[in-house]
This record gives C-alpha cells, structure tokens and sequence, in this order.
C-alpha cells in the first residue's frame, strides 16, 4: 500500500529552469528513504511541493486519501503533520533548548505539552542541553534540536533538506547514525535527501536517484551499485574502470583484486595513501588506459608491475 504519493509531478520556475518534470514517487508509511541527486537536480524543489509549501506547475501529492495543497489552495501554507527540516533551518535564538522543543506544543494541553517535551529530550539524549540557549551547541546539536522540535508534534512525514552540509564529517556521521536508529523506531516516514552516497548509506539502504528532475532509480543499494540506471547513477557511486574493448563495461576500484600473475598487465603509475587502503593508478600494458584500483595490503610501490583480475559478474554495464 502506498502512502505517501507523488504524481507526475512537474516543476518549472521559468524557460530556463525546469526543477521537475512528471517525477513520480511511493514510499512506504514509516518508511526511511535517502534520495541523492547532484546540486541543481530537483530535490529542495520537490520537498518543498511534498510539504505544500510550494505551488508545483503540474501534478498532485498525496498523504494517504489526504491530497496536499499547495500555498494557491490553501490559505496557511504546509502542514503539521508534514516537517521539513534544511540547513538554514532557524531555531528561537533567545529560548532554550527545551522551549524550542515545546514550541509548537503551545496549543496543546499543559500536561501534554511538559510529558511530550520530556519524550523528546530523552528520545534525542538532548536532557543534559535543556536549559542551553542554541549559540551554546554546536551545529550538529542545534540540528538535532530542530529535529526534536519538528518531531515534538508528532508528524507523519519528516523531509530532510540537506540539513547537515554544514557539519564537519565525524560529527555529520554520528549524528546520521544515531537519528537512524531513532526514525527506524517511530512510525514517521522520512526522505532524506543528500548529494552524499554516504551519507544517504548511513541512514538507509533504500535509494532514490534524481537526476535533472527525474526518478532514475529507485531501489536496494546492492541493486543499483550493481546495475546502475545509467552512467550518472553508476558515477555517483565512485570511480568506473573502462574494460578495454567492451564498449559501455566497467569496473570498479574496489572490486579489482592485485595478482602476481591473472589477469590484465598493469605499472603502478600513481599511489595514494589514503585512510584504508592505497589508491593506485596503474597504466594497463595492452591497451595504456588508465585505471584506478584500490590496494588495501599497501604493498605496490609506483613503477610496480601488477595483474588485474576481476570477476565477470562484477562487470557494470550500460
Ligand atoms: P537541488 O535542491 O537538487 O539543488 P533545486 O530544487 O534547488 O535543486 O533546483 C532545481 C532547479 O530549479 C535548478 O535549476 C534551480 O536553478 C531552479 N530553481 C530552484 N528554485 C528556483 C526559484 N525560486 N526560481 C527559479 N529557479 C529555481
Ligand atoms: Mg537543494
């Protein structure tokens, strides 16, 4: 059953910038989703059409029987029970931690409001900052602050807009892994959308490709790293190794193993330490091309002969 519906949805600003065109989309309720696409493909105009906060140009949203209007057809744009977080998302500068939190509770009933403030703060281990003011965190706490505060009124649908670009890379990780763990125990539904394949990883192996406004792909990372829609999904995954004399067939790095004596003839012409393994370029004696290969043994010094073997089935193909 789906449950959150996007149809033919199309997007264009003006001539020149078309965001969308006729994108189509299902997500399970209570579904984690990543969706990952390069700068300019369409994602922030999307999320922005799915929480109703944007007026698409062709097309319809729906949320369960529930269809989403946009700011033309409805007089207080978006809804409660759709949060959209992005990275200049702006927490109350002068309230503390836990009446940012509390904020959009202020309609509810006192008792409700203290026991559901509570809940969050422990659901987010945010206790120890609640009487903080936001300058008083670092970025990747403010993020999770906001993240309590839009999850504070219970939504059905949580849309993350790159929310964490500004963070430096430990404190991103961690803190995707533990909001992994936190949105796989509630029932709320989530698209996170990053230009990261990592980071998409870390908090789901369900994958959506946008690529210039359109769905490529969606499915199990196993399925579109191995059978990319094609060459933009296959590249957004790292580097592909042209196999000499099959036009459209790659390799790649991480999938070539380094013999003394199988395979294709290669010299290290390059080598990089980099954090788990040694990257080496290598300069295939048959046909000169160059390729990348990884060498986790950190063995191969340049001028090295090397063979190349690889197994058919991890050919990529397109
Ligand atoms: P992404 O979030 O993937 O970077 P966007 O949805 O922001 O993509 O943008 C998609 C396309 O729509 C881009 O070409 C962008 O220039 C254009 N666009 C986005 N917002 C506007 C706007 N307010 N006015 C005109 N063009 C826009
Ligand atoms: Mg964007």
């Amino acid at each position: 059953m789906s449950y959150l519906k996007v149809s033919e949805v199309s997007k264009r600003y003006d001539e020149q910038n078309v965001a969308l065109e006729k994108f189509s989309l299902q997500v399970q309720r209570g579904g984690v989703v990543s969706m990952v696409g390069e700068s300019g493909s369409g994602k922030s105009s999307l999320l922005r059409i799915i929480a109703g906060l944007e007026v698409q140009s062709a097309g319809v949203v729906h949320l369960g029987d529930q269809k989403i209007l946009n700011p033309e057809q409805k007089l207080v744009p978006g809804y409660d029970e759709i949060q959209l977080i992005h990275q200049e998302y702006k927490l109350y500068p002068n309230s503390t931690v836990e009446e940012n939190i509390a904020r959009p509770l202020l309609l509810y009933d006192k008792d409700y409001q203290r026991e559901r403030t509570e809940e969050i703060l422990e659901l987010l281990s945010l206790g120890d900052f609640r009487d903080k003011k936001p300058r008083q965190l670092s970025g990747g706490q403010q993020q999770k602050v906001a993240i309590g505060r839009a999850l504070s009124i219970e939504p059905e649908v949580l849309l993350l807009d790159e929310p964490f670009s500004s963070l430096d890379v430990i404190q991103k990780r961690e803190l995707i892994e533990e909001l992994k763990v936190i949105f796989d125990s509630l029932e709320v539904t989530v698209i996170f959308v990053t230009h990261d394949v990592d980071d998409a990883l870390l908090m789901s192996e369900e994958l959506l490709i946008i690529q210039k406004g359109k769905l490529v792909q969606h499915g199990n990372v196993r399925e579109i790293f191995w059978k990319p829609a094609n060459e933009y999904v296959a590249r957004l995954f790292g580097y592909l190794n042209p196999v000499p004399g099959k036009k459209g067939a790659y390799v790649r790095p991480s999938e070539v193993r380094l013999t003394a004596e199988n395979g294709l003839k290669a010299n290290v012409v390059k080598q990089q330490f980099l954090l788990h393994y040694n990257l080496l370029t290598v300069k295939l004696a048959d046909s000169g091309a160059l390729w990348k290969v990884d060498d986790p043994s950190r063995a191969l010094e340049v001028g090295s002969e090397v063979f190349l073997d690889y197994q058919k089935e991890q050919l990529i193909q397109f």
